[in-house]
């Protein structure tokens, strides 16, 4: 080791990561009144302007704060997003105190410990590991801590529309191991139409939800069908219908049935490919039933993410694991989707690696405190790494 290699604060990422879970950023468009990133993103800021560095905090929208710090390279390297989400989903129902942060046997208990204050904590420790040894990395090192990830995303958005950066890296958490991968989604909505009509005369009336339940078996045939496309790292894709509402009372043929569905996404399919295969389902019903009558609107949708392993900042966080963890981690991959894919969309390449946890959106959440001044660790290497020093 040299003499001004990073070390991580140990007792300082403690006191931040408690900080952190004490103040209340429950994302306010998931559960109504929620408070919102606007004390944490101060708090943030707070934090970054101390480090000396370059600090923004922006209300993206009412009560919605992002903030962004800057350690400005010495010129001459590459740029490193570190992004990590402030919000957390909402505390109700949880067993233990949500705001407490309690410690017992390595793990730092409470909302967002894991998903994801843990990797905020992480980035800032990084970053703090340089300035306190005087290493200033050649390319900048960007710190997005954004709003809005746990909803729409918002934050990750507006960030994107000043900041870019020759690779990225989300800390949410993945055991320390590095995902390149994570699935897509599309939202779909089916409105099938019937003819109402009095429930005693079957030759006027179309029984519009029977015909919905005409797409809802082809869709479990279509879900089996996707079963055969395969990706190593994710797996089959899968598609199912989220909601169904239709029909106005006992006696009367219904003139309606909506159906929405969530198809999860492998990299190389879209929205597009998703609007095909329903229309198809949609033409063959038709074909076979001359009362069938659907219209499908596509809703919304998000990328999936695929990261070729062989770039720089793959590399270089494997080369940090090697040397901090003293092991090089597999390839995973990820179910759920994360900003990460906005970020690779932006043109950022981006993995994920964070920490390793229990009960993210669950009644009982902790991070493991030993793997997250694991990943501040990894981190810091990977900037001198990436950036260059
Ligand atoms: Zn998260």
């Amino acid at each position: 080791m040299s003499a001004n290699a990073p070390v991580i604060d140990k007792g300082n990422l403690f006191d931040t990561l408690r900080a952190m879970v004490a103040i209340d950023s429950v994302n306010p468009s998931l559960v109504p009144g929620g408070r919102g990133e606007a004390d944490i993103a101060a708090w943030l800021g707070e934090r970054m302007t101390a480090l000396v560095l370059e600090v923004e905090v922006t209300e993206i929208a009412p009560s919605r704060y992002n903030a962004v710090g800057i350690l400005r390279g010495t010129g001459g390297g590459r740029s490193l997003l570190l992004n990590g989400h402030t919000d957390t989903v909402g505390v109700e129902g949880m067993t233990i105190p949500p705001f407490l942060g309690d410690y017992r046997d390595g793990r730092l208990y409470g909302r967002g410990t894991m998903d994801m204050k843990g990797g905020v904590a992480a980035q800032l420790a990084a970053v703090k590991a340089l300035v306190d040894a005087g290493l200033r990395p050649k390319g900048d090192v960007i710190l997005g801590f954004v709003a809005d990830e746990e909803y729409a995303s918002l934050g990750t958005e507006v960030l994107l529309r000043t900041v870019r950066a020759d690779a990225g890296i989300v800390c949410e958490p993945t055991d320390l191991g590095v995902c390149v991968a994570h699935k897509g989604f599309v939202w779909a909505r089916v409105d099938v139409a019937g003819v109402a009509a009095h429930g005693s005369r079957p030759l006027e009336g179309v029984d519009a939800i029977v015909k919905a339940g005409k797409f809802l078996a082809e869709l479990e045939a279509l879900e089996e069908r996707l079963k055969e496309r395969t990706h190593p790292l994710l797996g089959a894709p899968s598609v199912h219908a989220s909601t169904i509402r239709g029909g106005r009372e006992l006696s009367t043929y219904p003139d309606f049935c909506r159906i929405e569905l969530e198809r999860r996404t492998l990299p190389g399919e879209n929205s597009a490919l998703v609007e095909r295969e329903l229309q198809t389902i949609l033409r063959e019903i038709r074909s076979r039933d001359n009362n069938f009558r659907a219209n499908l609107e596509m809703l919304f949708s998000r990328p999936p993410l695929e990261v070729d392993p062989s770039l720089p900042i793959v590399e270089a966080l494997r080369g940090a694991c090697s040397h901090v963890l003293g092991r090089i981690p597999d390839f995973s991959g990820m179910s759920g989707w994360l900003d990460s894919a906005l970020l690779a969309e932006a043109g950022i390449p981006t993995v994920i690696f964070g920490p390793t946890g229990y009960g993210l959106h669950g009644a009982e959440e902790f991070v493991e405190f030993d793997s997250v001044v694991a990943t501040a660790g990894v981190l810091a290497e990977t900037i001198l790494t990436f950036c260059g020093s």
